[in-house]
Order: C-alpha cells, then structure tokens, then sequence
C-alpha cells in the first residue's frame, strides 16, 4: 500500500515509517523528562512597534529544548508531540510561569518592558483549570493581567471545544489574546467578530512574499484593513529584510517581529538588545 506524498513520491510503509513512529515515541519518552532534568529553557524575541520610528513594545516567550542525548531539538518538532500526549499542559504551563517570572524580574530591575507574549495550546485551552493557571501565575509573580497576551493559533480555535467561551473568560481575566499564524486558518470576518481578542499576527508565510507575490502583499494589506475595520491590533511575524519592513509600515501595520530586530534569545542575551533600543 502507497501513500500519495506530494509530486511523484510515494512512500511505502516500510521500516522507514516504523523508524519514523520509533523516533516519535523516543522524543515523547525524553520530552518527558525535560522539565525535571532542566533541559528546557524560554527565549524571548523582541516586538517593535511601528510609528515614526520603531520602538520595543515586547516579548514573545519562545520554549526551547535541548537534550544531551539529541542536542537542540526544535519546537516545530517536539510541540505536536506534546501536544498529541498530552504532555503540553504541563510543559505550557512551565512555560507561562517560567515567562510571568521572568517579566516581573525585568520589571523589578527597573525595566520597562510592558509585555510578554506567551503561546497558548489548544489543549490547555481545553482543561477546566486553565483560568486558574493563568490567573496564579499573574498573582504570583505580582503582575497586571494586560501585561500578558496569549497567543492562540488560527485554526485551534475552529476546533477546539468550547474554545469562544474560555477565550471569554480569560479576556475577562484581563489578559490580552492574539490570534497567532493568522491567515492560515479559514476564519471568516463574521467569525473573528465574535472572538474576544485585541490582535491578529499575519503569518510569516506572507511576509516572505512582500516584494515578489502581490498576491501576498494583497492579503496582508485585507487582513490589516480587515483588522483595523475591527478595532484589533495587527502584528506581521517574520520579518527579516527592511523591505518588508517599509511595506509593513505603509499598509499600517502596527507592530513587527522578526530577525531583522533580533532573533530570540536567551533573557540575559534579550535584556541586552532591549537596553540598546532608544527609548522613544
Ligand atoms: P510561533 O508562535 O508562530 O512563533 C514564531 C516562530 O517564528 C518562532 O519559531 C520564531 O523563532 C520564528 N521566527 C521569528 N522571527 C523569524 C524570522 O524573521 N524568520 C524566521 N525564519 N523565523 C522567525 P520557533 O521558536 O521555532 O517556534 C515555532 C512554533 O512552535 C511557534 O510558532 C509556536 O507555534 C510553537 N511554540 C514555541 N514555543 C511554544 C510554547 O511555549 N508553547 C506552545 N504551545 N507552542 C510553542
Ligand atoms: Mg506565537
Ligand atoms: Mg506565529
Ligand atoms: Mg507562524
């Protein structure tokens, strides 16, 4: 039996997709213990918003794992893992405390860094408890609520449970919500209207094309008018070249992050470049 993979490939169910499963369930079997084992560590990349001139307006906590048996293994891999076992509730939940800590120090040390982004999994979105975590985690660390934002991936929200009516309550929290990748997913404007978020972030897929996809740059420009019509925040993801950067600023995006203002980093690493931005 063949499975259609993409143009002309065909991949067989041979040991090679047994290998595939085994290297599955190995990374689920160490993923288990990274929290315990201290392998997990939060980057944080800087948000610039867009005025006259661009100013840092946050952080965005990005989980980071390295293994001493795999070495640096990257989210894109190891997330859905977690997510199919389950396994990213806690780990989710790490770092969110681990982020809200982190925030409070800065500010404690006297800088003014007025929010930190932190990515929220369908299936924490999903448990019952999920109001309480974040509301200790504000609590314990001695924070606004404003000054989290959650970021929740377009196409979770269609297919979470219930998913409106949590994001409702967290926004009465007073957390702020993003809808993160956004334009990936098939939200219609009539659907985003109900959702009780301040922020679309325009996925990086249609960054990459400013310059030489004008139907790219077409989506980008409907999707911030789109957002301004409804009152949200937009921020583009991705950002690398100042050519994008020049679009951006005049279709009236908001707010920009990207490796053309810094890559994520680690916190003291991030202080560093956030200390050598001018101030206003
Ligand atoms: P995301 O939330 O959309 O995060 C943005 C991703 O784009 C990050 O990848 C970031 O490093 C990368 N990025 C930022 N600027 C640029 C750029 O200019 N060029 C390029 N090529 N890439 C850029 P990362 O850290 O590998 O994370 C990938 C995804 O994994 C995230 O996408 C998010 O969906 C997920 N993720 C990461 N940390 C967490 C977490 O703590 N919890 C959950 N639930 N998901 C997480
Ligand atoms: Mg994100
Ligand atoms: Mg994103
Ligand atoms: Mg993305």
């Amino acid at each position: 039996q063949a499975k259609k993979h993409g143009r002309n490939t065909y991949h067989f169910y041979t040991p090679e997709m047994t290998q595939s499963a085994r290297e599955r369930a190995q990374l689920d079997r160490l993923l288990r213990h990274a929290i315990t084992n201290n392998e997990l560590d939060v980057h944080y990349q800087i948000k610039m918003a867009l005025g006259s001139q661009a100013t840092p307006s946050g952080a965005e906590a990005l989980v980071r794992w390295t293994n001493p048996e795999l070495g640096a293994v990257p989210p894109a891999r190891f997330i859905p893992i977690a997510e199919e076992s389950g396994y990213i509730v806690e780990l989710g939940e790490w770092v969110l405390r681990q982020a809200c800590s982190q925030l409070a120090l800065w500010r404690a040390q006297g800088v003014d860094i007025p929010q930190i982004s932190v990515n929220l999994s369908v299936r924490q979105l999903e448990r019952a408890d999920i109001l309480e975590t974040v509301r200790s985690a504000l609590q314990e660390n001695g924070l606004a609520p404003e000054m989290l934002e959650l970021e929740i991936t377009e196409s979770v929200i269609m297919d979470a449970d219930d998913a409106i009516s949590v994001m409702k309550q967290l926004s009465e929290l007073g957390v702020r919500l993003a809808v993160d990748d956004f334009g990936t997913g098939y939200s219609s404007l009539s659907y985003l209207k109900l959702l009780p978020i301040q922020t679309l972030k325009i996925d990086r897929s249609f960054v990459v094309g400013i310059g030489d996809n004008g139907g790219d740059e077409s989506i980008i420009r409907a999707v911030i008018g789109m957002a301004q019509s409804l009152g949200l925040s937009t921020v583009a993801e991705g950002v690398e070249t100042l050519a994008q950067l020049a679009f951006l600023q005049q279709a009236g995006c908001e707010q920009i992050q990207g490796y053309l203002f810094g890559k994520p980093q680690p916190a003291d690493v991030f202080l560093e470049g956030w200390n050598a931005r001018p101030l206003t």
